[in-house]
């Protein structure tokens, strides 16, 4: 991946002097943005409507990521302050649902994404809830627009060669913009970090530009990431150079390490429910080393779970890691487990592709497993149930058969306590708030595969959400106990 961008701009480099190549580039970008009328634009709002997928939420490893309709998109566009407001407005677009990605969606849905600056943030109700996870992306998004990316491309010294445009934001994203027959921009290719690949391409088509106010804006706009759909927008309005204000909350600005904050609870002997933010692990002792359930988010978080492990338990290695499932959310740790020879335990369908994922290196920021020099994992799939046990401690691994949110879903089950972990098939919602109504199909399954194995649960460690009595899952799936 790295190698074709980066051959692209030595060749170019090799077969003409430096000096004269920077003012042809110079020149050529200046033309393009002549041609958008990006110019004078310092900032927009635009609007529009389609489709977009859940990028990293699929089904299954290889199959494209589950839709949304979008009933609105408005996003406003800051390029002087690097700020991008995302309002979106969606419905469930999979019936029934199949996938994560929050699902299902009952009615209407809205979401609201910010990046500015170095900062990424959603805001939910009102509250603004960082999501550094998320920078990378959004980043890329305001710098892959067609107004941005020539702005990008002027800043970092891109190379051009013809309707081709090639830079790279270090540490960032790489990125290769194609011109038309008018000097606009067509396509957009561009690599990211991503923490459980390594590197994601997200390509970007623009078509239709029409002219809105003196600057010219594609009405249509398709996005792939990893080789599958993630938007499909039809524009319908733009407004050039009206004021966009993005201030970073105080919450956002001093939210440095999110990830890093790992607050453990013991719940019975040698068994700890680690949680600290939006995604929770397990750790369980056994005699001679230790278990921990679910690497999610990132390296930051997976340094940190191992860390608190190890402290809880000195002396004890970390063998085993077992994934819950393979969306992005959920696996995005793994990769740091990996890079200190974790095994990890997954279900059967997922091994190929974190195979492959382990195998890949993250080139444009590299990543623990990247510097470790490791090429490969210890992957080990279950398919119907495995069992890890020392002769004292029982830990039963099930696959949550026949559930839609995702087909390799497993569940850890330790018989003696009586304990339930497991992701997004159920998670708690705060105390006294009524659970959904009608009820999650992927809650009405986990209930389904709870009696078809026979499992005696009486508390529950989401992976999500909060500690709970089994009562709680019942009730949230609308049956008697
Ligand atoms: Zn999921």
């Amino acid at each position: 991946m790295r190698s074709r961008l980066a051959v692209a701009v030595t060749l170019l480099l090799l077969v003409t002097p430096a000096a004269a190549l920077a003012q042809d580039a110079r020149a050529a970008l200046q033309a393009a943005a002549k041609a958008l009328g990006a110019t004078d634009l310092k900032s927009y709002e635009m609007t529009a409507s389609g489709e977009n997928w859940a990028t990293g939420q699929s089904p299954a490893p290889g199959s494209p990521w589950p839709r949304f309709v979008i009933k609105s998109l408005t996003r406003s566009v800051n390029y002087e302050t690097a700020s991008v407001r995302d309002v979106w407005v969606r419905t469930q677009g999979e019936d029934p649902p199949r996938g994560g990605g929050v699902q299902p969606v009952r009615g209407e849905q809205r979401q609201v994404f910010v990046v500015s600056g170095d900062h990424a943030w959603n805001v939910v109700n009102d509250a603004a809830i960082p999501a550094p996870i998320a920078l990378a992306a959004r980043q890329l998004e305001l710098w892959a627009t067609p107004h941005g990316v020539i702005r990008a491309a002027q800043a970092s010294n891109a190379a051009v060669q013809g309707r081709l445009i090639v830079f790279a934001a270090p540490g960032r994203y790489h990125a290769r913009a194609t011109l038309d027959r008018a000097n606009l921009v067509a396509r957009v290719h561009a690599l990211i970090p991503n923490p459980v690949l390594g590197d994601i391409p997200i390509v970007f088509e623009y078509a239709d530009y029409k002219d809105f106010g003196g600057v010219k804006f594609p009405t249509r706009i398709k996005q792939t990431a990893g080789g599958f759909p993630t938007l499909d927008l039809t524009v319908t309005e733009v407004r050039a150079n009206v004021p966009v204000d993005v201030t970073v909350p105080d919450n956002v600005r001093s939210a440095t390490a999110p990830y890093a904050t790992v607050t453990p609870q013991m719940v019975a002997d040698g068994v700890w429910y680690l949680t600290g933010g939006t995604h929770h692990s397990v750790v369980i002792e056994m005699s001679d080393h230790l278990v921990v359930v679910e690497a999610p988010l990132n390296d930051e978080r997976a340094l940190a779970v191992l860390k608190e492990a190890r402290g809880l338990a000195p002396n004890k290695t970390v063998r085993y890691v077992i994934n819950s499932h393979h969306h992005f959310d959920h696996a995005g740790g793994l990769r740091a487990f990996a890079a200190e020879g974790v095994t990890m335990i997954t279900h059967e369908i997922n091994r190929p592709y974190f195979d492959r994922a382990f195998a890949a290196r993250a080139t444009i920021e590299p990543d623990q497993l990247t510097k470790s020099g490791r090429k490969a994992a210890a992957v080990e799939g279950v398919r119907d149930k495995r069992v890890l046990t020392d002769g004292t401690r029982s830990i039963e691994i099930h696959h949550i058969a026949g559930n839609t949110h995702d087909d390799g879903l497993l569940m850890v089950y330790l018989p003696k306590e009586r304990l339930l972990s497991q992701a997004d098939t159920f998670t708690p919602p705060p105390a006294n708030t009524p659970p959904p109504m009608p009820p999650s199909p992927f809650t009405l399954n986990l209930v389904d595969n709870l009696a078809r194995l026979g499992l005696t649960v009486d508390r529950l460690l989401p992976l999500h959400g909060r500690i709970v009595p089994l009562a709680d899952l019942y009730q949230a799936a609308g049956r008697a106990n």
